[in-house]
């Protein structure tokens, strides 16, 4: 059957422009879905902080101050909105020209998307992008679940049940343009760890089990929380050269392809973990603590091996046993589970239900 052809705004994090690496997994959920959905057909415009860059994908810029990020708050600090925030000026955005849209997208972590939702004209869809952080937004999300079922969306169960809803939640995954990662058969000695350095990803439990393992470590992503990473470095001063930055996807992908495997150590219940079918596409296994979004994808003995959540040694351990796993089973991992085609899909089927219910 063929789809409707549909018009969407796509309401992206306001925590840091698309393109900054403040907005973690989401910034490439975004680019993603919205190329995927132009790619069908249908009529696509993100809304974003000013500074987004999204290749070809059209973008209205707004401008404001950025939100502080869900993960840095207490699960009681009460809503924040900054003067001149640029949540709210997104949202008055969207507000003053929803009749341009069949269907608003939200992905930001925040109340106020949840909490404006009823009074909009045309459905909002949530597509939620972390386990629960806040009361104050779990409270929200559970108005919807209850106001309006069918509206929210998750990466993965184990994050969808952190808000204890029951089946609220329609589980969509993540997935990556295949083709931008290529496969490396022949690796260097060095493991991978991707991501934002903040305390939630635990980066000094990678650096630890690499340094039982006597193997090196490259380390690629934002540095968000400076004295988090100043602490680091004094424990472990070899993570200064062990640092490559934040790389846009083409390079990274071509860094990460070379290593050996990628640690996966996050503190918290990880809600995907984009990084994860990343490297699985360029044929590296990913090793990870046994909770959220990774425990979900890693295939234990194929394509990566999954530790008792926090243990350091098992991690070590793990490393030795790297050569057990084919890297040619990751990538066809990535092929069967994470292709845009089929992600693009339920994102489709998800949206038309919205449409019909509303
Ligand atoms: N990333 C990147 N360049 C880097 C390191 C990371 O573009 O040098 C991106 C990576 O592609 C991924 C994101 O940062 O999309 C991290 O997302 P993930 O879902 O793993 O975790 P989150 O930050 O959302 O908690």
């Amino acid at each position: 059957m063929t789809q409707a052809i549909r018009q969407f705004y796509f309401l992206s994090t306001p925590v840091g422009p698309l393109g900054s690496g403040l907005g973690g997994g989401v910034e490439l959920t975004v680019l993603n879905l919205a190329e995927e959905f132009l790619r069908r057909g249908h009529r696509v415009k993100v809304v974003a902080p000013e500074g987004s860059q999204l290749r070809e994908v059209p973008v209205i810029e707004i401008a404001g101050q950025l939100q502080p990020t869900a993960h840095t708050q207490a699960r009681d600090t009460p809503i924040i909105l900054p003067v001149d925030g640029v949540l709210g000026q997104m949202w008055e955005f969207a507000y003053q020209n929803q009749l341009e849209v069949d269907l608003i997208v939200n992905f930001a972590f925040d109340w106020l998307p949840f909490y404006l939702t009823p009074f909009f004209q045309i459905p909002v869809a949530h597509f939620v992008t972390m386990g629960s952080l806040s009361d104050a937004l779990d409270q929200a999300v559970e108005q919807i679940a209850q106001q309006l079922p069918g509206r929210l969306g998750a990466y993965t169960q184990t994050q969808a049940e952190t808000f204890g809803l029951g089946d609220a939640f329609r589980t969509l995954g993540s997935a990556i343009d295949l083709e931008k990662y290529q496969v490396c058969l022949s690796p260097s000695s060095y493991l991978a760890w991707v991501g934002r350095i903040s305390p939630e990803k635990g980066l000094e439990d990678a650096l630890e089990a690499a340094a039982i393992a006597q193997v090196p470590l490259r380390i690629f992503g934002k540095l968000e929380n400076p004295e988090y990473w100043q602490r680091i470095c004094r424990q472990y001063p070899q993570a200064e050269d062990y640092y490559l930055g934040f790389l846009p996807t083409h390079e990274l992908q071509q860094h990460l392809g070379l290593c050996r495997a990628l640690l996966m150590t996050p503190r918290w219940v990880e809600a995907f973990g984009n990084v994860a079918i990343e490297a699985l596409a360029c044929g590296v296994p990913v090793i990870a603590y046994n909770r959220g979004g990774p425990a979900e994808i890693v295939q234990p003995g194929q394509t990566g091996w999954l530790v008792a959540p926090d243990d350091v040694g098992a991690l070590a351990a793990a490393i030795q046993a790297i050569d057990q796993l084919d890297r040619q089973a990751c990538r066809r991992q990535a092929e069967r589970d994470y292709s845009l085609a089929a992600w693009g899909d339920r994102f489709e089927a998800w949206f038309e239900e919205i449409l019909s219910l509303s």
